[in-house]
């Protein structure tokens, strides 16, 4: 498979799965709040009919007739009411007094029983076909004429029921209402639930591929590095070794009696083979240091005597090169916390670009300061400088501004690639400033440690 095709599967594959799981999510959270929304409707119903029938009981209770016969009376107490075998009229009510302000006077209807369940009495506006027999279960949900209706049933004792022998109940009182606005609602949300979950499945899968892509960007970038280091690297090994076999070849074809040409030619391919020596050595170094994320090994390193100890090392190479290094090293002991070797390959990595980019007659200037917790190691040159455009690429692996001349020189491009490496790997970083001809700055920033003033 091709590396393109590889990330785009890779990339719809994510956004499947993203979208396979926001889909069961959105769907498990909407069918909760569906649930939960039916749920509180429901029970606000229930409630407002348990109010209104308490509120009808304990106002009906005081009045109920003792007699078994009690039509007369109920009559009288709520003359709203159609009597069983007898017209109605359609007075305002008890029932449309305790509901008024809470729902239309159509939603209730109210029914009244006798202790042996035979309906007494009930609202004009009650559903067809009720049976005129009590079912007593206290909530009973039902349909009529395809309209639902939810009603309950409540027990009525009398003053007088010490008179009833049989029972100890007067009757009984069903209070119900249509369920007609509450499935309104229902359907309302099941509709708004039917049309925005695909809208949001819809958004759902369009950000689960915009994401999936953020996702993939810095592997693919990674990759591309990876691929660009590789070709790198085998182009950088190329050519020491393809020099190195061409030795060999000439030395082999060598007379035994010129061994003066021979003492030269190995000369050459033990330069050869220690470039490439290096080479591999280098690339090992950066491998091992981006591997490494731990700082175990780590000891305290004093800065002080590892830049005078550099600057003492390539005082010789500066005085060939008839440049001025000058170090600035304050009395006061900056540690940091590291690994020596590694601490000392930062700096002189740095040191040895500044006397390699840094013509005869000029000056370097290294300098060791500590800021708020943080030892900062300067190196200013007057060197060629580099251009603006490329100052941030100096650190890539292999990357020379001046690829020709380097290889002369014999710079790999990793020096600063290793630099860097060095100064992430201890929790630090390099800046670079620098002018085309007229030199460079680069400042190495570490976490310091408690110092000391020593007097030297
Ligand atoms: P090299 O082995 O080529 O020196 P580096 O990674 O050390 O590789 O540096 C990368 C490039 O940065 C160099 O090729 C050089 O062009 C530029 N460079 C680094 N240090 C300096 C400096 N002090 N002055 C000018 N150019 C520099």
């Amino acid at each position: 498979m091709k590396t393109s095709q590889l990330f785009l599967h890779s990339r719809l594959r994510l956004a499947v799965w993203y979208t396979l799981v926001m889909g069961v999510i959105l769907s498990i959270s909407g069918l909760g709040i569906y649930r939960s929304l039916v749920q509180s409707n429901w029970q606000a119903i229930e409630r407002e009919i348990e109010s209104i029938a308490g509120t009808l009981h304990d106002s009906l209770e005081p009045m109920l007739p003792p007699s078994e016969n009690p039509t007369t009376v109920l009559k009288r107490i709520l003359p709203e009411l159609c009597l069983v075998g007898q017209p109605c009229n359609s007075n305002p009510s008890l029932i449309e007094r305790h509901t008024t302000g809470i729902s239309d006077r159509n939603t209730y209807y109210l029914r009244l029983f006798d202790y042996q369940g035979k309906l007494l009495a009930f609202s004009p506006n009650q559903p067809n076909n009720l049976s005129k027999s009590l079912n007593s279960e206290p909530w009973q949900t039902f349909t009529s004429n395809g309209i639902r209706y939810h009603q309950f049933t409540i027990i009525l004792h009398s003053s007088h029921t010490h008179d009833l022998a049989v029972n100890s109940s007067w009757g009984y009182l069903q209070l119900g209402r249509t369920l007609q606005p509450f499935d309104a609602e229902v359907k309302r949300i099941q509709v708004i639930l039917m049309f925005g979950f695909p809208l949001v499945l819809g958004l759902v899968i369009l950000s689960s591929w915009w994401l999936s892509g953020l996702a993939m960007q810095p592997i693919y970038q990674s990759y591309q590095q990876q691929k660009q280091f590789t070709a790198n690297a085998a182009h950088e090994l190329r050519s020491p070794l393809a020099s190195l076999l061409a030795t060999i070849e000439a030395i082999l074809r060598i007379s035994p009696s010129q061994p003066q040409d021979l003492n030269k030619m190995l000369h050459t391919l033990e330069r050869q083979g220690r470039r490439l020596s290096n080479l591999v050595t280098d690339l090992l170094l950066l491998t091992s240091l981006e591997a490494k994320s731990s700082s175990d090994e780590f000891q305290s390193c004093c800065l002080n005597d590892l830049v005078s100890d550099l600057i003492e090392e390539f005082s010789e190479l500066a005085t060939i090169k008839d440049i001025d290094l000058i170090e600035y090293i304050p009395d006061e002991k900056i540690y940091v916390s590291g690994d020596e070797s590694q601490l000392y390959r930062l700096v002189s990595n740095l040191i040895a670009n500044a006397i390699q980019y840094t013509p005869s007659g000029g000056q370097i200037m290294v300098s060791l300061k500590t800021k708020e917790n943080t030892a900062l190691i300067i190196m200013q040159d007057t060197g060629i400088g580099i251009p603006k455009e490329v100052q941030k690429r100096i650190f890539e692996r292999f990357y020379r501004v001046d690829s020709t001349r380097n290889r002369k020189t014999g710079g790999t491009g990793l020096g600063l690639a290793i630099a860097q490496a060095i100064a992430h790997h201890h929790q630090g970083c390099i800046t670079v400033k620098s002018q085309l001809g007229t030199g460079s700055l680069f400042k190495i920033y570490l976490p310091s440690q408690t110092t000391t003033t020593e007097k030297k």
